[in-house]
């Protein structure tokens, strides 16, 4: 979530929207598991590599808390980002740009105290890492759907996530849990990867289906999202990743790189049209103005003006609508007719959070429902849509 501009609180532009240190990367993406040792991490340098390939710049934020394996995959274990200005410098790798836990949490501290370091790391990555300019930034996330998933989430303004499963069925169930974790926080879901997908016998040519194959492309039916592909197990994937040269560097003939290759393609393109989706509903500018209301900016030119009294009313939080039935629970009646907005965050790359005069400030606005409820003259009289053509 970013805070409003501490010199302008009343007032933010699109550029203000992300953390400072993001603002020059076009596409965010998270690389997420339900569980670990399923290959997130591997696929994650893997794909950095092909997209570089197809010409991308691309960065590799390793957020593993529990295993960073980055420094090892990319041949920089024991190394130390530099500090300059403030900020840390990431490492360049095999022409990936990359920062990871392991740079800064040495191998053998307890995972007690990792988690609240953790943490605190996590929200450098954000702030204070001189990405610079990128086509790409991806983020191998820890297994599971903790803190550090959900504040990644939130905060890294993602253009969206890939999910990584093997086709085993405790994999798949634990990877629909971290699937859903996404899509309950409006992060689109780019596709799913089934790894470690049958297994190709070099000398006689034959696939072995050593866990079964096809999980992954039939829980991508079920949730109506992308399936990217499927890699095979490889055992020079293993070698390669145990000797910092990724598998992309040295073998981008084998049927697994091959594999990679055709996924980061699929990838471009599901990502192109999420960011372009995204771009036609960001709010270009928001603002509260001096009576407490709110004015926005929309990407087709429209200027949308929201009473505040109107906005609290229509608030759609949990304790503002009941869950189940739908209906609004708060009184009209009870709420000031001279309420105004105090503040606003923006919330990943869909809505505005809102804190009113009241104090209330649990409401999230999507960017869609705002569209709609606009009090413009123009939108009253039904001139303007009120609604994105998206
Ligand atoms: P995660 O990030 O999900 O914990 P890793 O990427 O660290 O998993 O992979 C776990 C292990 O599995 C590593 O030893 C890695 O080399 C190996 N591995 C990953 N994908 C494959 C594959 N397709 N074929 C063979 N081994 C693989």
């Amino acid at each position: 979530m970013a805070i409003a501009d501490s010199h302008n609180p009343q007032k933010k532009t699109h550029d203000q929207f992300v953390r400072p240190g993001l603002a020059k990367i076009t596409n965010i993406i998270a690389i997420a598991s339900g569980k670990g040792g399923v290959g997130k991490s591997t696929l994650a340098v893997n794909l950095a590599m092909a997209l570089k390939r197809e010409g991308a710049k691309v960065g590799l934020m390793d957020a593993d808390i529990y295993g960073p394996s980055q420094p090892g995959m990319l041949g920089a274990k024991n190394e130390q980002p530099e500090i300059s200005d403030n900020a840390l410098k990431p490492l360049v790798r095999h022409g990936i740009t990359f920062m990871s836990m392991g740079l800064l949490l040495s191998e053998d501290s307890p995972v007690v105290w990792r988690a609240p370091m953790a943490m605190k790391i996590i929200q450098q990555f954000i702030d204070n890492v001189d990405w610079g300019e990128l086509d790409y930034l991806l983020i191998d996330l820890p297994p599971g759907t903790g803190d550090v998933q959900l504040t990644l989430a939130q905060q890294a303004s993602l253009t969206g996530a890939v999910i990584v499963t093997t086709p085993q069925d405790v994999a798949l169930s634990v990877a629909r849990k971290g699937l859903k974790m996404f899509q309950q926080v409006n992060v689109p879901i780019l596709g799913i990867v089934e790894n470690m997908s049958g297994f190709l016998c070099k000398h006689c040519g034959k696939t072995s289906e050593i866990f079964r194959v096809g999980g992954g492309r039939k829980m991508a039916l079920e949730f109506g999202v992308p399936f990217l592909g499927a890699i095979p197990l490889d055992p020079e994937i293993v070698m390669s990743g145990d000797n910092g040269q990724p598998i992309m560097e040295n073998g981008s003939n084998s049927p697994a790189a091959q594999a990679v290759i055709s996924i980061a393609r699929k990838l471009q393109q599901y990502a192109a049209a999420e960011h372009s989706r995204t771009s036609a509903i960001e709010p270009q500018q928001v603002e509260i103005l001096a009576n407490g209301d709110l004015s926005i900016l929309w990407p087709d030119g429209h200027q949308g003006i929201h009473k505040a009294y109107s906005l609290r009313i229509k608030c759609p939080c949990a304790q503002c609508v009941d869950e189940d039935s739908g209906r609004r629970t708060i009184d009209p009646k009870r709420v000031p007719l001279g309420i105004t907005i105090e503040a606003f965050d923006i919330v990943g790359r869909y809505a505005l959070g809102l804190k009113f005069s009241d104090g209330h400030s649990t409401g999230l606005f999507a960017f869609t429902y705002l569209r709609e409820m606009c009090e413009c003259e123009s939108c009253r009289s039904g001139n303007q849509k009120g609604s994105f053509s998206v």
